[in-house]
């Protein structure tokens, strides 16, 4: 297998790049072993936990001065497969507004349980570490709990992107099978759920299903809500009910900007989920909610005060806010197959016609990677932490 994907790595034409090439093979190697072992050392014995901290933040100061010189030297930039985020199916039982899954976005597509293990394969040997297996709604793929098995016995971490709505009933299945980390789409609570979801008693069940994980697995599971942040939800109440949720149940805090450039996302009748100048107030305000939140409790927000702090510029400047990407670092693949460096493009085939191992360390895969970084593409909000985190002048910017 190795071999395969040396096969697949470029022929360098000067002695220098040999070597730069061969170290980053290396250095992707070493370092998703590393991690794996890191992971299994964490979970078992408590006092490493500040050495896996020392480790993160010495991964990210080596990161920003990677960049820093990457805007001089653009080869530096190179495919590092760490996530493999997989769209197992399209179909949803939710109507979320701001959302195309379910309806006219890849209707009906879903991914063979034998698609998704050869790619988990291919995955493992290319070094990749975590797997995000979302949809549409996971759920509702009969195979989820096989995938999330295969995934484990490659050694490849695997979290579910759920709507949270069938957790009740399936969760058994999927701690059976591995799963120890779920993140949940966070739409509003009670009406403002339901108007928003387009589905009665749709929050009683999300808020049920979140409490029998807590209930039969306890802490074992580790739980993310992803807090939607549109014209909607732009108020301090609805902040104060998600950290209430957070806190209730113990789930981290995450907050995802409404979309402009998703494929699948929609901004809504006449817009009217989309940031605008007007809104800089109430986004000012909000940020202010998040970072008392933060302070009170890091523990369960874990994003850094510098990119909570960037938040209202995320929102309204869009494609204007210029801040160097990390897809480099992953690879999404689509109900019907398709693989893209990002959510949003750079296509590199299709797993019904070619493996994945066939389309990683191409040179449409380190070209995509080094468009990427240098935002030759329709921008978006995605790895929102990770980007500021890896670029110094956001430090600078977003410092106090
Ligand atoms: S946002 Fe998620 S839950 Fe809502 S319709 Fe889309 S896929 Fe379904
Ligand atoms: S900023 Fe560009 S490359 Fe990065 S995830 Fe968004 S669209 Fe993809």
């Amino acid at each position: 297998m190795k071999e395969n994907i040396r096969k697949h790595w470029p022929t360098p034409k000067n002695p220098l790049a040999i070597i730069s090439s061969n170290l980053q093979y290396r250095h992707m190697r070493l370092r998703s072993t590393a991690i794996h072992a890191m992971r299994q050392a964490t979970s078992k014995y408590a006092s490493f936990q500040n050495l896996k901290q020392g480790f993160v933040n010495l991964d990210t100061l080596l990161a920003r001065g990677r960049h820093s010189l990457a805007a001089h030297l653009p080869g530096l930039i190179q495919p590092q497969p760490a996530l493999l985020t997989v769209a197992i199916t399209a179909r949803c039982n939710l109507r979320c507004i701001g959302c195309r899954y379910g309806r006219d976005f890849m209707p009906n597509q879903q991914l063979p349980l034998g698609t998704v293990e050869n790619l988990l394969v291919d995955a493992r040997e290319a070094g990749f570490q975590t797997v995000r297996l979302y949809g549409g709604e996971p759920l509702l793929h009969r195979d989820l709990p096989r995938m999330v098995s295969a995934a484990c016995r490659l050694g490849i971490r695997p979290y579910v992107t759920t709507n949270g709505i069938l957790l009740a009933d399936k969760i058994g299945a999927l701690y059976e099978a591995g799963l120890r980390a779920l993140t949940i789409g966070f739409y509003g609570t009670n009406t403002a759920y339901d108007e928003y979801v387009q589905r009665r008693a749709a929050y009683a069940n999300l808020e049920n299903g979140v409490a029998a994980v807590r209930d039969r697995y306890g802490m074992d599971i580790q739980i993310q809500i992803n807090f939607l942040l549109t014209t909607l939800s732009c108020r301090v109440s609805a902040v104060e009910e998600a950290i209430q949720f957070a806190e209730r149940h113990r789930t981290r805090f995450q907050v995802d900007i409404a979309h402009y450039s998703l494929p699948y996302f929609t901004e809504g009748i006449d817009h009217q989920l989309q940031f605008a100048t007007k809104y800089r107030d109430s986004l000012e305000t909000v940020t202010k909610e998040l970072l008392r939140f933060k302070d009170r409790r890091p523990d369960l927000y874990p994003e850094s005060h510098a990119s909570i702090r960037s938040i209202p510029h995320w929102a309204i400047k869009g494609r204007a806010m210029r801040v160097p990407c990390t897809a480099y670092r992953m690879i999404w693949v689509g109900a019907d197959g398709t693989v893209q460096l990002c959510y949003v493009t750079f296509n590199l085939g299709n797993l019904h016609k070619t493996r994945l191992k066939d389309m990683l360390f191409t040179e449409a895969h380190k070209q995509a990677s080094r468009d990427a970084f240098a935002l030759n593409c329709p921008n978006c909000h995605c790895h929102r932490d990770e980007r500021i985190r890896s670029h110094a002048a956001s430090q600078q910017t977003y410092r106090q």
